[in-house]
């Protein structure tokens, strides 16, 4: 059943959240960028989470988390969204440590989790090749056991935040032989050593928000394997699934159309032709509608949570809809500044309309991130209705 409402203690705890807001939010202002600015802007705001244990607020006390139940987790992650507040754990606390929860050796744990926590390491994701994105399952990086070692060949592309980063966790081909999915293992190694390079790509904004990393006879430990030899794709499955489930942006969506409001509310009128265009107003009604929509999905997901299960198809319904609503609010925004909204040299003053363009183009590629549309469609397609593999 899913649950919209507080109970008593539920709502005192909301209220502790709110008073920390209070105290510390202005810290973490603005988005977190990946570029280390967890370490370096954002260090403050990291800090007074650390101090809470609010970090990785549901796990457990005894590896650094607060040990919340996933409601008061939710209703953390839930103000800290609405407050336009930073996500600063990056994928290892929010996608890897909950996975290795799960599937880590009691010595990973303990090496990992609390530098996790304390943000003295930053991770990447290694599971997308040049010829292996959706159909991740037929990766060819090779890891090849040599006694206690694997040497690792082979290139990732599409690595977020590699070149900042410390660490990776990895698929990696351990059994050519045997079926796609049966042949692969989840290592992780520092990126920091011999034969590991990694080259930034740079995106049509400009940015530089992932990397290729090409691996030449990397030597990894095999005691740094998470989970069985040649089981690794059930461990990254597990990653995945926290990914599609992670709900603090489907709260974010009525914020973001807040912000929209007031920056234009701060422009001089003649640069906001949108603001008295009634289909302009129809569209953001829309958007407005579509934003509660999407935190009914947040709800759903932690309610599963709540009640031991393990969002599948409806991480996907989430992640599908919140994805595409980025990109229609953002097609929203940049209507409201008509051909103002194609100026992009910030150097000049009718260029606040630059954010709306920036924000356009950068939403882009929410659709193709963490799996595309077209493939969580497939998912909730399967698993969800029970239709055919096409
Ligand atoms: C911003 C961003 C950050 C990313 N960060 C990371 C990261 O940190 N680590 C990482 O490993 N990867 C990362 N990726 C890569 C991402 O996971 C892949 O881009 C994605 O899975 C798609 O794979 P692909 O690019 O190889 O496209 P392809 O798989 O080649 O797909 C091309 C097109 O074909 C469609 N298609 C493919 N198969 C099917 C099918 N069976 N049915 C219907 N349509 C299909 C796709 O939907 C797509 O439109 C990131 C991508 C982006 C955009």
């Amino acid at each position: 059943m899913v649950d919209f409402f507080d109970d008593a203690e539920e709502a005192a705890f909301r209220q502790v959240v709110r008073d920390f807001i209070a105290e510390h939010g202005e810290k973490g202002r603005g988005s977190n960028d990946g570029e280390g600015s967890s370490r370096g802007r954002l260090r403050p705001w990291r800090e007074a989470l650390v101090s809470r244990g609010w970090i990785a607020p549901a796990w457990p006390v005894e590896v650094g988390g607060a040990g919340l139940s996933l409601r008061q987790q939710f209703i953390l992650n839930q103000e800290l969204a609405e407050h336009g507040l930073a996500n600063v754990g990056g994928l290892g606390v929010n996608f890897f440590g909950p996975a290795l929860l799960v599937h880590g050796t009691e010595e990973q744990k303990r090496e990992h989790l609390g530098a996790l926590l304390r943000g003295e390491t930053m991770w990447a994701q290694g599971w997308s090749e040049p010829g292996s994105g959706s159909d991740l399952a037929s990766l060819q990086t090779r890891a090849v056991r040599q006694g206690d070692e694997y040497i690792l060949n082979g290139q990732k592309i599409w690595t977020s935040g590699a070149q900042h980063a410390d660490m990776m966790y990895m698929l990696a081909r351990t059994d050519p032989d045997a079926p796609k999915h049966r042949g692969i293992s989840l290592l992780t190694f520092s990126l920091r050593q011999p034969g590991v390079s990694v080259r930034p790509l740079t995106t049509m904004d400009d940015r530089q928000p992932f990397n290729e990393v090409f691996f030449e006879d990397v030597h990894v430990p095999v005691k740094d394997r998470v989970g069985d030899e040649n089981r690794g794709w059930y461990v990254g499955m597990t990653v995945t699934d926290f990914e599609r489930s992670s709900i603090g942006s489907n709260v974010g969506a009525a914020r973001r159309l807040r912000e929209i409001v007031k920056l234009a509310q701060d422009q001089p009128r003649h640069q906001v032709p949108g603001a008295d265009n009634p289909q302009w107003r129809v569209q953001f009604a829309d958007r407005w509608v579509e934003a509660e929509v999407s935190k009914l999905f947040a709800y759903r997901i932690v309610s599963m949570q709540s009640a031991g299960l393990i969002p599948n198809y409806e991480g996907s319904m989430a992640k599908v809809y919140l994805s595409e609503l980025n990109q229609r609010i953002a097609r929203t925004a940049l209507g409201l500044y008509g051909l103002y909204g194609m100026l992009w040299d910030s150097g000049r003053p009718e260029a606040e309309a630059g954010a709306a363009v920036r924000s356009y183009i950068g939403a882009v590629s929410s659709t193709i991130a963490g799996g595309t549309s077209e493939i969580q469609r497939n998912i909730v397609a399967t698993r969800g209705l029970d239709l055919p593999r096409g």
